[in-house]
Formats: structure tokens, C-alpha cells, sequence
């Protein structure tokens, strides 16, 4: 029955947030269904649009943004720029008016870089939230439909299974085992069971047992219900304000470099106040100028630009994912990706394509196979020879179990078939019809009454039927050893007899050694009179009828997705609920070891955690496991110092996914429970798309290092040239209003360059990085004091060449800025490839960021060399063609002392240590 046009005014006094709010768990569900005019088949598409536009989208507002102008504030809200901003006031107050203004313009600059680049990357962290925007099923006009669950209207007709998230407050028409996990709501971690009927009107929320609520999730069971109200009139709506909180752009390593700037700050301070006092007491320095001095010398080594680069670096890399098909639901996952050391994947669809042919049938009569490729059901049955099949009374039964047991239908769009379900079960409507049977007809003339639903606990899916003639049937199919061990007796050809377990065996082995997936057929007549299936009723006494075999070829982006990760000394392990045969055979295809070793789930239940410990490391297979095993694999891999990604999808993963340092649901088959637990979801359900996200995961990670790398030595060149020559009373190489003019130009313009960088090319050819490893690794800390001392050298070479050649104080000054920022671009280059050489001709090239930055840089120099007004105002002074040659050429000296210390340095440290 499609709903009627429903009264507008009547609508709206049945809204669920008017008074009678609330009241649905204790009315009947016919009166639920009556006052929202809807019944068993949902509402009709035209009525649903129109309440679309009444009750308007089924979401909660969203949490109201900072507004831009404050956000904008907030950018100054940091004890590195309150530091700043009393130097540029000390300065103004003490007539350095250059200075001051310098400083302030460097502290407003950072803030709009970071107030712009901070808004791009929350707008794509919005774009990526919408990416995976929860779906919902709903019956209208009698048809099921998959529809985004903001489109859901009160009225609406929703049908739920286990690892939904409920997506509107629903009042239940039918449940089945019906657990849900309301802890959201109520705060008790135990599910709820639910089941249809009445409760008192004055129950609690927790005993409202025959309604659903928005935002919890279904932990067991089936149901469908009217949804009784949508967006912020759900019980969720009401009571919290907390959904839709917009993300933190935090990280670990975010935090961690936030701190580490805040104490150097202090470090700074402090050594600039002994300066200070050195200065003025044992050097005789006006106090003005000894000021200055150290106030110039504090702002350029504070890197106050670094925590915003930082947080562009990894918002570039969440969109980068994002265009792999990797979508990253919490930042932190950004970084500890590029550290994955395992990654944990499910089999069928991840690694596997999940396109489901059957290619044989055996019974205890013999094997017949099926021509025709893909989902069209064309084809026929063919001996193994490759005549026409012999007539086999077993099959037939077999063939009409799998058509019947069987929740999958097949569409034709232009000669294009695909499956609406499960593409095994979709392989199988193909089978019934290749056999001859016509899928709806014969599923008409044999209604079911019952089912038991596939789980992958048990492993098998029954059904109840009942055909012409009120004959009754059970079917039941699932992996081949558990249908086995329910059967008494196997058919024909003939009368049942005893079941022929050797054959059997035999049968299942031979398929699965070829990477086929097998699937095991039984039926059985009930007792007369029975139209409901328990658990126990189908468990034994079955008859077994055969297996049928199909395949599912690997993935071929998988293959070098696998290759990838080998390189990469990334371990990859399978983690499936199929049959170890199987199983094995597919990890063979994609090379996932030289000589996959397996283990089965029952084997790993009798392993204690010490001894699976122990074997972990070495099996790259678990074969008929259930999702609770993964979450034992997953503690022993982190016991024995692994990072790992585990994906999962169902309900029961949720575990694991948490466990894992990366959990990764699958962003089509996955349910909405394994996306919430898990930090990053696959668009397209591929291995492949881990591996690219690992693989942007360490570029990330690399371009922060090189951030770093870049920033603080450069930093500290200048730093120390002018502590140095305060110590030993010589002239000053810089003054501080270019000191802070070197930090102004720089900071922004080839700082910012490194956050853009592509990956190396050998990115995914080194280890993985250590658990732990500090992010200033001994390498990096070598660098930093090396090119620190370099940049010293270059300042003072320059600086006493220019004097030595004649040149006035103003002009050596000037040589000596621009030697600084010359020195600083070719050092740019030198840290683009911190793994390799960087004379190359990609090395030499850049990216647009690199020489944009560059042009920036430059014309700023050349202005602030021979503008008169900025002759002016930093008193440089213009000088000659030869001269900016010699800078040019000093730049290029130091390139090749950077590039040999590099190539000496990756002897010296093999890539391991490299990075620790
Ligand atoms: P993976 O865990 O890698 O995705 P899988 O799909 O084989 O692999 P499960 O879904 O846990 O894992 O299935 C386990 C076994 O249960 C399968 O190997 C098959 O024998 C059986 N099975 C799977 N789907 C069904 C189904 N719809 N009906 C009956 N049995 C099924």
C-alpha cells in the first residue's frame, strides 16, 4: 500500500516535535503507521519529496563555525607572537620605527597565511566529510532503496540490519534479533534488545524498547520501522549540541611541535635577555642598539611560521588522500600512516575484484560446469568433458537452493548485468538462471516464510519455504564444512545415503587449491505445520546436496599495490573468512609471500597470546576466522612493535578497528558502525587505495621533517653570525632591521614552498619509520648544527670579502642579505630530496610552489637592494652585476658542500638509522 497524499495541516500535527512528542513507544504500530499515513510499502516518492520540503533535510545544525574575524584573532593567540608583539612595541616606544613596523607586518602576514591556508584545509576536511555522508535503506512505493539519510522523512519506512547506524528516531513494525547499541543516549555500553508492541507511555528512554533512536547503532538483528522524527526533532537533536562538532585541526605531532616552538620561545628569550646583558656589560653596546640587537635576533629564530605550515602540510595531504579514494576521518591517521608497518586486509572485494562467477558444480553424481562469463545468465551447464550435462536430480535441487536462499537480485541496464545484494549470491541467480529457471517465477511459486540470515559467526544462511502444493523446504548454504557438519545424509543420485566425507573433502581441496571459492548446499523438509526456523531446527538432520565453485580473481591493482608494500617493508597479511585452501591460493596470485604461510581461526583459538606472539610475525594468511580474531592479531602484531592497519566492514570489526593504529572500513559494503570506529574509510573498498594513502602518508611526513629541516638551520645561520660577533666584539654583518627582513621575506615565501613538495621518487622503497621515532631524528639534529655552522661561514665570508674588496659598511651588509637569502634558496633544493641526490633534472626543475617562491623572493631582494625608499629604510646600498655573481656563485659552493655531506652522510647512516 503506497501512502496517500497525506493533508499538510494533518502532517504537521502529527510532527513528531509537537506535543505529543515522545508518545510513539507506547501507541501500537498501527496507530504510528496511521498518523503518519504510510504502511508496510513506504511512502510514494512524490509524497516523500513533498515532506522533504516541510520537515526539511534529516540532520542536526550544525555546530555554529567561529566566526571569520575571530578565527581571524585567534591567529594571534600564541606566546611566540605576544613575544613579537612586545618587541615591535619596545621598538616603536624606543623610535625603531623601521623595526617595529617590520615585525609587526612579519606577525601579520604569518597570521593571514595561516588564517587563509587554515580556512582552505578546513574546507576540505568539509568536502571529505561529505564523502562518506551516512546512507540509509528505506521501502517506498514497495521498493527498497538505498537514499542518502539526510533525504529520510518522517513517515518513511526504514529498514535496518546489524552495523547500521540509525538515522532517525523509529518506531518498529517488525524486529528479528534486534540488539542496538544506545550507549550514545543512555550511557549503558549493553545492547538494548528491541521488539515490536507497547510500553508504558511514562517509560524511560532506555525501556522504550520498540523504538530506535537517531545516532545509535544496530548491533545485531533486522528490523524495519516508521521513522516518527527526522533532524533536530530526534531525542539526539534534543538533547545534545555536540554532533556535528566541527574536527580539531590537531594532531599528536601537531601538539608536539606546538609545544616544542612554545619552549623554544622561552629559550630564546632567555638567551637573548643574557645577551642582552652581555652586550650592554662586557662589549659596551648602547642599551638601544643592544636592544635591538637581540630583540632582531629573538625574532628570527623563533619559528613562528612553523606549526601553520605544519598544518597545511598535513591538510595537503588529506586532500591528496582524498583523491586516491582514501578518505581521512581523523587527522592524527595522517601521520601514523606514513609510520604503518602491517596492514591488515579482508579478502573478498579488498584484495579480490568481488566479481563472483560459478564456474563448477559438484554433487555426489559428478561435476558439471557452467559456460558464460560475468552476471549475464547466459550460459548453460556443461560436462566436464565439455558435452551436454547429464540429467542429476541433486543438482537441480541443489541449483533451486541456491536461487531461493538467496537475497540477491540481477539488473539489466543495456545488455550491462550487475547485481542489487551480494555479489555471490548475484553469482548464483546467474547459475539458476543458466540452469534454466526463471529467478521470479520460481521465486513467486516458492514464497519464503523464514529465514536465518548469513552471519559470518556461523557462516551459513537458511531459508523456509513454502512451494506448489504447501509443500515446506528448508535451504541452507555456507562454507562447505559447516553445512557438513549440520547434514545427516547426502543426495542421490538415488536414495540419500550416507554422506561420503572423503569425497567431499577431496571436492572442496581441489577447488580451493585453484583460488576458487567454494559454498556448501543442504535442504531438509520440516515438520509439517512449521513456518518459523530456530537456530537448533536447521543445525542438524540436513541433507547435503554439493558445492559449487566460483571464482573472484585478484584485484589487479592489488598485485603492485602488494609489490608496493614488499618494497616498502611493509608487512601485508590476509585477514578473511574464507576457506584457508582459498584463501592461500589467492594470497599466491597477488604475492603477498614467497610461501604464504596460513593459519585457521580454530588453530589461533587454541594459540596463547604469548604464542601467537610468536608465530604472527611469520603467517601471512588467517583463514575462517571471525572478526573477534582480529582484534588478537592485531594486539599481538602492536606487542611485537608493529603499526598496523586493519580494514574490516561489519559490525563485529568495530574492535579491531579501534585497536589498529589505522582502522580502515570499507566505504561501499562497510557499515556505518565499522565507519565510525575506524580513522579512515576507502571509497572504493581497494587495497590499492591503503597502500597510495600510506604512500601520501610518508610524503607528509617527510615534507614536515623537511619543513624543519629547512626552517630552524636557516634560522640558526643567521642566529649565530650575529651571537658571534657580539661575543667577539666584531662588526655586526646584519642589522637587526634586516635580520627581521630576511625573516619576513623568507618565512612565508620558500618555508611555505616545502609544504607543496610531491613524494620522493623513492618513497616507498625504504622501511618503514619507527614506532616512536622523535621527529627531530639525530639526522636531523646534524643537520641543523652543520648547516647552521655553513650558513655562519657564508655570512662571514661574504661580509669580510665585501670589506676586503672595499665595499662600504651598508653595501657589505647588503652582499651579506642577499648572500643569506641566495644560500637559503639553494638549500631549498638541497632538502627537497633528503634521501637521494638532488642533482637532477626533476631536482633542478621544482615544483610551481618552489618557483613561485623563488620569484617572490627575488624581486624582493633585487627591491630591497636597489629601491631607493628601501635603500632607506634597511639601509642597503645598490651593488654590482659581479657582485650578486659572486653571491650567486657562494650559494652554488654551498650546494655541493650540502650535497657531499648528504652523499657521505647516507654511507655513513643507512636509510634505518637515517630517520631515527
Ligand atoms: P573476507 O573476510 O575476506 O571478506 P569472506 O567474504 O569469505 O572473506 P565472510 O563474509 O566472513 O568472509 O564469509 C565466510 C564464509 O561464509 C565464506 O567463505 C562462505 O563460505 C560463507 N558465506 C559468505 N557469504 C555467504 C552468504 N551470503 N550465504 C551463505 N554463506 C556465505
Amino acid at each position: 500500500m503506497a501512502a496517500k497524499t497525506v493533508n499538510v495541516t494533518r502532517a504537521h500535527d502529527t510532527r513528531p516535535n509537537n506535543t505529543r512528542s515522545g508518545a510513539w513507544h507506547a501507541r501500537t504500530a498501527a496507530e504510528t503507521c496511521i498518523a503518519f499515513e504510510t504502511g508496510t510499502d513506504g511512502l510514494d516518492h512524490q509524497e516523500a519529496g513533498r515532506r522533504l520540503g516541510i520537515y526539511g533535510p534529516n540532520q542536526l545544525p550544525a555546530a555554529a563555525r567561529t566566526r571569520p574575524f575571530l578565527r581571524f584573532l585567534a591567529q594571534f593567540n600564541n606566546a611566540l607572537i605576544y613575544v613579537l608583539l612586545c618587541a615591535a612595541t619596545a621598538a616603536i616606544v624606543l623610535g625603531h620605527l623601521v623595526d617595529g613596523a617590520v615585525i609587526v607586518i612579519v606577525v601579520l602576514v604569518n597570521a593571514v597565511v595561516g588564517f587563509v591556508q587554515e580556512g582552505r584545509a578546513e574546507q576540505a576536511l568539509d568536502a571529505i566529510r561529505d564523502m562518506i555522508a551516512p546512507h540509509a535503506t528505506v521501502l517506498r512505493e514497495g521498493e527498497r532503496h538505498t537514499i542518502d539519510a539526510r533525504n529520510i522523512v518522517p513517515g518513511d519506512i526504514v529498514v535496518l540490519e546489524a552495523g547500521d547506524k540509525v538515522p532517525a528516531d523509529i518506531k518498529l513494525l517488525r524486529a528479528r534479533g534486534l540488539t542496538v547499541d544506545e550507549a550514545i543516549l543512555t550511557g549503558e555500553s549493553v545492547p538494548a534488545e528491541k521488539s515490536e508492541g507497547v510500553a508504558a507511555e511514562n517509560a524511560p528512554l532506555g525501556d522504550r524498547f520498540s523504538m530506535l533512536y537517531s545516532g545509535t547503532l544496530v548491533a545485531t538483528g533486522q528490523g524495519y520501522g516508521v521513522a516518527t522524527a527526522t533532524g533536530a526533532s530526534t531525542e539526539i537533536g534534543r538533547i545534545s549540541d555536540l554532533i556535528g562538532k566541527v574536527e580539531m585541526l590537531t594532531t599528536p605531532l601537531l601538539r608536539q611541535i606546538n609545544e616544542f616552538s612554545r619552549q623554544f620561545t622561552w629559550f630564546a628569550v632567555a638567551t637573548a635577555a643574557a645577551l642582552f646583558v652581555f652586550a650592554v656589560l662586557a662589549r659596551s653596546y648602547d642599551w638601544v642598539d643592544a636592544l635591538m640587537v637581540v630583540v632582531a635576533l629573538a625574532v628570527g629564530v623563533v619559528p613562528e611560521g612553523l606549526p601553520a605550515v605544519i598544518t597545511i602540510t598535513l591538510a595537503i595531504g588529506v586532500r591528496r588522500m582524498a583523491a586516491r579514494r582514501a578518505v581521512v576521518r581523523r587527522l592524527p591517521a595522517v601521520e601514523t600512516l606514513g609510520a604503518t608497518s602491517v596492514i591488515c586486509s579482508d579478502k573478498t572485494g579488498t584484495l579480490t575484484k568481488n566479481q563472483m562467477t560459478a564456474r563448477r558444480v559438484a554433487t555426489a553424481q559428478g561435476v558439471t560446469g557452467l559456460s558464460g562469463a560475468g552476471y549475464a545468465p547466459e550460459g548453460k551447464l556443461v560436462a566436464e568433458d565439455g558435452g551436454a550435462a547429464e540429467p542429476d536430480g541433486a543438482r537441480d535441487r541443489l541449483i533451486q537452493a541456491a536461487l531461493l536462499c538467496n537475497d540477491a537480485r540481477l539488473v539489466d541496464e543495456d545488455g550491462q548485468w550487475s547485481v542489487l545484494g551480494d555479489p555471490m549470491e548475484g553469482a548464483l541467480v546467474t547459475l539458476a538462471a543458466k540452469a534454466g529457471l526463471h529467478p521470479e517465477t520460481e521465486r513467486e511459486a516458492w514464497a519464503r516464510l523464514d529465514e536465518i540470515p548469513f552471519d559470518a559467526q556461523h557462516r551459513f544462511m537458511a531459508t523456509l519455504h513454502e512451494g506448489p502444493g504447501s509443500e515446506r523446504r528448508v535451504f541452507v548454504k555456507g562454507a562447505p564444512e559447516r553445512v557438513l557438519a549440520m547434514c545427516i545424509d547426502q543426495a542421490g543420485p538415488g536414495a540419500t545415503r550416507p554422506i561420503d566425507h572423503a569425497y567431499w573433502q577431496q571436492r572442496i581441496d581441489a577447488a580451493a587449491a585453484g583460488g576458487e571459492r567454494v559454498l556448501g548446499f543442504a535442504t531438509m523438509v520440516p515438520d509439517a505445520g512449521v513456518d518459523r526456523m530456530a537456530f537448533a531446527t536447521v543445525t542438524s538432520g540436513l541433507t547435503f546436496l554439493g558445492v559449487v565453485g566460483f571464482i573472484d580473481p585478484p584485484r589487479e591493482e592489488a598485485i603492485a599495490a602488494v609489490a608496493e608494500c614488499r618494497a616498502a617493508g611493509i608487512g601485508v597479511k590476509m585477514i578473511t573468512g574464507d576457506h584457508n585452501g582459498t584463501a592461500r591460493a589467492i594470497a599466491r596470485q597477488l604475492a603477498i609471500a614467497n610461501d604464504p604461510k596460513a593459519i585457521e581461526g580454530a588453530a589461533l583459538d587454541r594459540l596463547t597470546d604469548a604464542e601467537l606472539r610468536a608465530v604472527v610475525d611469520e603467517v601471512s594468511v588467517f583463514a575462517r576466522t571471525t572478526p573477534e580474531h582480529k582484534l588478537r592479531i592485531v594486539r599481538a602484531l602492536q606487542a611485537n612493535g608493529h603499526i598496523v592497519a586493519m580494514t574490516g566492514d561489519g559490525v563485529n570489526d568495530a574492535p579491531a578497528l579501534k585497536q589498529s593504529d589505522v582502522g580502515v572500513a570499507m566505504g561501499r559494503k562497510g557499515t556505518e558502525a565499522a565507519k565510525e570506529a575506524a580513522q579512515m574509510v576507502l571509497l572504493d573498498d581497494n587495497f590499492a587505495s591503503i597502500v597510495a594513502a600510506v604512500h601520501e602518508g610518508r610524503t607528509v611526513y617527510d615534507n614536515i621533517r623537511k619543513v624543519i629541516g629547512w626552517t630552524l638551520p636557516t634560522n640558526g645561520g643567521e642566529t649565530l653570525s650575529v651571537v658571534l660577533a657580539i661575543v667577539f666584539g666584531l662588526t655586526l654583518p646584519m642589522t637587526p632591521v634586516q635580520i627581521l627582513w630576511i625573516n619576513l621575506i623568507t618565512t612565508v615565501t620558500l618555508g611555505l614552498a616545502l609544504a607543496f613538495e610531491p613524494s620522493e621518487p623513492n618513497v616507498m622503497r625504504r622501511p618503514p619509520r619507527r614506532r616512536g621515532a622523535p621527529l627531530l631524528s639525530r639526522f636531523l639534529v646534524w643537520r641543523i648544527v652543520f648547516v647552521s655552522f655553513l650558513f655562519m661561514l657564508g655570512v662571514f665570508g661574504a661580509f669580510y670579502l665585501a670589506l676586503w674588496r672595499g665595499y662600504t659598511q651598508g653595501e657589505a651588509r647588503t652582499a651579506v642579505v642577499n648572500a643569506v637569502v641566495v644560500m637559503e634558496i639553494f638549500y631549498l633544493f638541497n632538502v627537497r630530496y633528503l634521501h637521494m641526490t638532488s642533482f637532477s633534472l626533476i631536482g633542478a626543475v621544482g615544483t610551481p610552489a618552489v618557483l613561485g617562491a623563488i620569484g617572490v623572493a627575488v624581486v624582493a631582494q633585487i627591491a630591497f637592494t636597489y629601491a631607493p625608499f628601501m635603500n632607506d629604510l634597511f639601509g642597503s646600498a645598490p651593488i654590482s652585476l659581479v657582485d650578486g655573481l659572486l653571491i650567486v656563485a657562494l650559494g652554488v659552493l654551498t650546494m655541493i658542500v650540502l650535497e657531499i655531506e648528504k652523499a657521505v652522510m647516507r654511507k655513513v647512516w643507512p636509510t634505518a638509522a637515517y630517520m631515527a
